[in-house]
């Protein structure tokens, strides 16, 4: 990495990634919980096919879609979450920290 500190000059800057981490984690947990929604809805339809196939396909049929659901949730969420906090890093947070002065400052800067 190859930026200097606008106020002092010192190579001795390092990322602070703040958005990143946020919104992963904010995307994580949205995926989850969208990907839990969504196994549930199924596998209340499944539960009306289930009543006519028998009650242990109903039960693994059930809780197999609703980890799996919330598993793809919180990837593709996560994902999703990281990429998007990155640009805020980029464009809107001060994502660079000095540490020679404490100066905070953004690529634009
Ligand atoms: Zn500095």
């Amino acid at each position: 990495m190859n930026i200097h500190c606008p106020a002092c000059g010192s190579k001795q800057v390092i990322t602070r990634n703040l958005g990143k981490k946020t919104a992963g984690t904010i995307g994580i947990a949205g995926g989850a919980y969208a990907g839990f929604i969504g196994a549930a809805n199924g596998a209340r339809t499944g539960a009306h096919i289930g009543v006519v196939s028998g009650p242990v396909g109903l039960t693994l049929g059930t809780l197999g879609g609703s980890i799996l659901g919330a598993l793809i949730g919180a990837t593709s969420g996560g994902v999703t979450g990281a990429k998007l906090g990155e640009r805020i890093d980029k464009t809107v947070l001060d994502n660079f920290h000095c540490k020679q002065c404490g100066h905070s400052f953004s690529e634009s800067e």
